[in-house]
């Protein structure tokens, strides 16, 4: 018998006598409706995700008619398997007498159902639970749940509870035998609110600081703590936390620390090595818990969404079969790393007993591990047949602590938890046992290719980040060059000067670009004039190849166009590498529109032929803002020209280089001379020239209210000899707003707000300027919402870990600075002026409003920086109405669970963009074409199919093909 046989045949024995064990363990019959609950969702995918969602909102529903609300339109009362009560209860919902009977004996069922998974709701609870596991012969790890820490407050009362929770668990335990040596799981997530996988080093200092006291206290109270892994953005903080503070002198020969590693994650192995390493310098043993892992839809879908690699396997056989080639790993270095096995799979347990038995490792050398109210006939017969086990309770206030369960646990939709789990029996005795074989995917026949977003960096691999930082290096050298006119293809000297200066740093020039004056403009008229016969003659095919070109050359050169974009416009890493792949896929997706619509549309009837064409319109002028310094002025200049245009580029005086940097390129990527003319200048004079020339024909703006209304009037105007009306695409700006409904889920909201409304200082079109808050919620809201904008880091965006930079110029400091002085004689400013702000640059604290009247200037004017007013909603009709309240349409925001209301916003919000239950901005090209309408912008949406159509004129043609009375089949041929 060879060695994988002879294995194979000892995993079986020890599965045989495992499954006979559980059959003799007698265990209390769960209620049938449970089972019947259980194996729906396990069948009907969609009741699942509905289920699994209800389970989530429940708690937020405080209000009974709210929750009988939710749970019609979750479930439209289709016969669900509740408990008789409860079930009359839900038939009679719709007398309003009924509510009050039937809200109350949905809650009682579900705290009954959270009760079975979870420990309790206070210490007392807990351990008694305790107590009545070890007198089964069980041991325990408890794990306090909580909502996700969004802010610094919240992170310091996560840690003082654990101290807590430490002590209470000693000094209980001084005259309980049955807890021998407290135990407990810790989620760093929760001691930090701010990690950032940019800048690890930071992430793991300030999680250490919190960690530290913990560990130690877990030291002198006898404790033993296991560190849980989390996402994979998280992974290696976490290993580097628990590394970094076990090495440290106080903690370094202390044995009762352990982590978590997830056999799901294709990296894991090598992990584990590392970990092993480690330990074995170290010299004192960790434990190693190792779990297949909570989080893998998550992963799965997060990864797919933005085009990255996913990092877990994608099928369940593989991760099986990890798992047992990291268990081998573990029980062959059992003396550093103690193994505990966390798994309800049959066939990984008796896998485990025969490794362990193989390695020569005794009963109390390794553990198993199993969740709280799952699988209890398995957890009875391990401790029958004389295995150490340890039961993962989960501890805190009941439904609060369900929904978090339900999140952490469950929300893999495929159900493939619910199965692991062992709530129910499934499968015979022989399928259970089986060998995990890894399934080959085999080669997929692959669609037609079709546009791509450009993936933006995930920053999780060092790699990534060294080579943004050495771009930010190696663009020093530059600063300061200067950066003429490009007329015709030639460099031309200006008539003035624009210095562009870094605003963390306004003493650092980053260069100095050439300011044309009229006459130039003049010359740049000409040249673009010139080039358009040849230009719009050339096949689209060629104007096309010539945007991948760029594109690609863009893509080599992304990192330096983003640390041109971190240091010239104060962007933080993300989004400066946002805006860069943003200008790709606009260069991209425009070539590909172009051909798309240069195919035309053919209508041929008998006897005639129809054909509907686009034709380029001439000089196109392209005035572009700073905010999205590349991406926005590419946008337009890509459509422009690649519709056959020439055009005049005229960048914001705020941001020239970025602009000069990628005319260069486009030089590079063989663009003809003339056919794009760089002409930086004042925007009230070359800008209004250009706009007001006759020879203009498309101008492409995007901008202020102002300039962009004022653009719209001179494009109505006809100059002497004018042979055309010009088209003027005018996107403007908006005043967005977020609506927070009753029932919204906080832990997503607040850190969605924070983004929307400060992610690049507030300097966006589509910020959240408005928060509309249902009034139930509104005083929470408004304190978690405070407390997380007080705890972001600011300070210069050339340091990867900083999320929080300057604003743009002086000019624009004092103006949001007078706002916020202003807003103070109106509303209450509840944020705290930032003491830590960065002595030079244009920094300001973040403000946050709250009693804002919905008609003053904080509720109606576009303030374009850090600040948002938040409102108070009676209802969410009355949040709608409010939302509405404004002149602009431009984003929206709303964070809600009830389905009723997520339709009503769809048909009543009015805006361009409407985002449900996520930040407001962001958007992708093609996935969200981008743009408003009332006063935010005339113009079809940037990225989206009816762009391009702007900058062409349709013409139809329709020829005659029947010549006395011959004429060609429909289709053209003549048989
Ligand atoms: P801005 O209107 O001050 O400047 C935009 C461009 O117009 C610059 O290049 C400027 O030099 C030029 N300009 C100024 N006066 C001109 C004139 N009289 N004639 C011709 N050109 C002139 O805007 P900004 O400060 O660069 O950008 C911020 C504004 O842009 C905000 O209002 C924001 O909401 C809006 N914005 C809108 C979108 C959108 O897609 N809707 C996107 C980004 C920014």
């Amino acid at each position: 018998m060879n060695g994988i046989t002879a294995t194979e045949e000892r995993i079986h024995q020890h599965g045989t006598r495992l499954q006979k064990a559980v059959r003799a363990a007698e265990e209390k019959p769960r209620p049938a409706w449970l089972d019947t609950l259980v194996l729906r969702a396990i069948a009907d995918p969609g009741f699942r995700v509905q289920a699994l969602r209800f389970i989530d909102v429940l708690p937020a529903l405080q209000d009974d008619n709210e929750l009988v609300a939710h749970l019609q339109e979750y479930f439209h009362a289709t016969g669900l398997p509740w408990p008789v009560f409860t079930g009359w209860g839900l038939r009679h919902s719709d007398a309003p007498w009924a509510v009050h009977i039937a809200a109350p004996l949905v809650r009682a069922t579900l705290r009954g159902l959270a009760r079975r998974f979870m420990g309790g709701s206070q210490l007392q609870h807990a351990l008694d639970t305790i107590v009545r596991l070890r007198s089964r012969g069980m041991q325990y790890s408890l794990d306090l749940l909580g909502e996700a820490v969004v802010s610094e407050a919240e992170a310091e009362r996560y840690q003082q509870a654990y101290l807590e929770l430490l002590h209470g668990l000693r000094d209980t335990g001084a005259d309980n035998d049955s807890l021998d040596q407290p135990n407990l799981s810790l989620k760093l997530s929760s001691l930090y609110s701010q990690i950032n996988p940019l800048d690890p080093a930071t992430s793991v200092e300030k999680i250490c600081e919190r960690l530290r006291p913990i560990l130690l206290a877990a030291r002198e109270c006898g404790a033993r703590i296991t560190l849980d892994m989390e996402q994979y953005d998280f992974r290696h903080i976490v290993l580097q936390c628990f590394m970094t503070v076990l090495m440290e002198p106080e903690l370094r020969d202390w044995p009762h620390a352990g982590i978590a590693m997830q056999a799901y994650l294709c990296e894991t192995r090598e992990d584990l090595q590392w970990l092993i390493d480690w330990a074995v310098e170290r010299g004192t043993p960790v434990q190693l818990r190792l779990v297949r892992g909570a989080y893998w839809d998550y992963e799965t879908v997060i990864a797919r969404q933005h085009g990255w690699e996913v990092p877990v396997w994608e099928h369940k056989a593989q991760t099986d079969a990890n798992y047992e080639a990291c268990l081998e790993l573990l029980f062959a270095h059992h003396s550093s790393v103690s193994p505990a096995i966390a798994t309800h799979n049959v066939r990984s347990l008796a896998c485990a007993m025969t490794q362990a038995e193989q390695a020569g490792l005794a009963g109390d050398d390794f553990e198993f591990q199993m969740l709280y109210g799952m699988a209890d006939e398995l957890k009875q017969a391990l401790v029958n047949l004389g295995y150490r086990l340890r039961v993962y309770v989960p501890y805190g206030e009941t439904l609060p602590g369900m929904a978090y369960l339900v999140r952490r646990l469950l929300e893999n939709t495929s159900g493939q938890t619910i199965l692991d789990s062992g709530m129910v029996a499934t499968g015979t005795g022989a399928d259970l046992l089986a060998r995990p074989v890894p399934w080959i995917a085999e080669p997929q026949q692959r669609p037609p290719p079709t546009f791509q977003n450009q993936p933006v960096h995930r920053f999780i691999r060092s790699a990534e980040r060294n080579a943004l930082q050495q771009a930010l290096n190696e663009i020093k050298t530059e600063l300061g060059r200067e950066y003429p006119l490009i007329i015709g293809g030639d460099p031309v000297s200006g008539a003035g000067r624009i210095t562009s200066i870094n605003p963390a740093r306004p003493d650092e020039i980053i260069g100095v670009a050439a300011a044309a004056n009229r006459s130039q403009a003049d010359q740049a008229l000409t040249a673009a004039t010139e080039a358009f016969p040849g230009w719009s003659r050339l096949p689209v095919t060629e104007r096309a190849a010539t945007l991948r070109r760029a594109a690609l050359r863009l893509t080599e050169q992304r990192d330096r166009f983003a640390a041109w974009q971190i240091l010239e416009a104060g962007k933080h890493w993300r989004e400066a590498d946002a805006d860069v792949c943003e200008a790709i896929d606009f260069l991209n997706y425009y070539a590909g529109e172009a051909e798309r619509l240069a195919a035309g549309q053919v209508v041929t009837v008998d006897g005639e032929h129809n054909e509907l064409n686009y034709h380029p319109r001439g000089v196109g002028l392209v005035i572009a803002p700073w905010n999205f310094p590349l991406a926005i002025l590419t946008g337009m200049l890509a459509a422009t020209i690649v519709s056959g245009n020439t055009a005049i580029l005229k960048p914001s005086s705020l941001t020239p280089v970025i602009a000069a940097r990628f005319m260069e390129l486009l030089q590079v990527a063989g663009l003809p001379p003339g056919v794009v003319n760089f002409l930086p200048g004042p925007g009230e004079d070359v800008g209004a020239y250009l706009a007001a020339h006759p020879d203009i024909s498309v101008i492409a703006f995007t901008g202020s209210r102002d300039v962009g209304s004022r653009l719209l009037a001179t494009g109505t105007q006809l100059a002497d000899g004018q042979g055309h009306v010009k088209r003027v695409i005018a996107e403007m700006g908006g005043k967005n707003a977020i609506i927070i409904d009753a029932d919204a889920d906080l832990d997503d909201a607040i850190p969605g707000v924070v983004q929307s409304a400060f992610g690049y200082q507030g300097q966006k079109c589509s910020a959240a300027s408005r928060i509309i808050v249902h009034r139930r919620i509104h005083d929470v809201f408004v304190e978690r919402l405070r407390d997380a904008t007080h705890s972001l880091v600011i300070g210069d965006p050339r340091e990867p870990g900083q999320v929080f930079g300057p604003v743009i110029d002086a000019a624009a400091h004092t103006r949001i600075q007078g706002v916020i002085e202003q807003g103070k004689q109106v509303a209450q400013l509840v944020t705290e002026g930032r003491t830590d702000l960065p002595e030079t640059g244009y920094y300001l604290s973040p403000a946050v409003f709250a009693g804002v009247a919905p008609d003053d200037a904080l509720a109606q004017e576009e303030i374009f920086g850090p600040v948002t007013a938040v409102l108070q909603a009676d209802d969410f009709e009355h949040a709608l109405v409010l939302a509405n309240n404004t002149r602009y349409a431009l984003t929206g925001g709303v964070y809600s669970r009830r389905p009723a209301h997520l339709e009503r916003a769809r048909a009543v919000f009015q805006v361009g963009n409407l985002y449900l239950n996520r930040k407001i901005t962001g958007a992708l090209v093609a996935r969200q074409p981008f743009g408003g309408f009332k006063l935010s912008g005339v113009g079809s949406k940037a990225g989206g199919p009816d762009y391009l159509k702007q900058f062409m004129d349709p013409v139809c043609i329709t020829e005659n093909t029947l010549r006395r009375g011959f004429a060609p089949a429909p289709g053209g041929n003549e048989s």
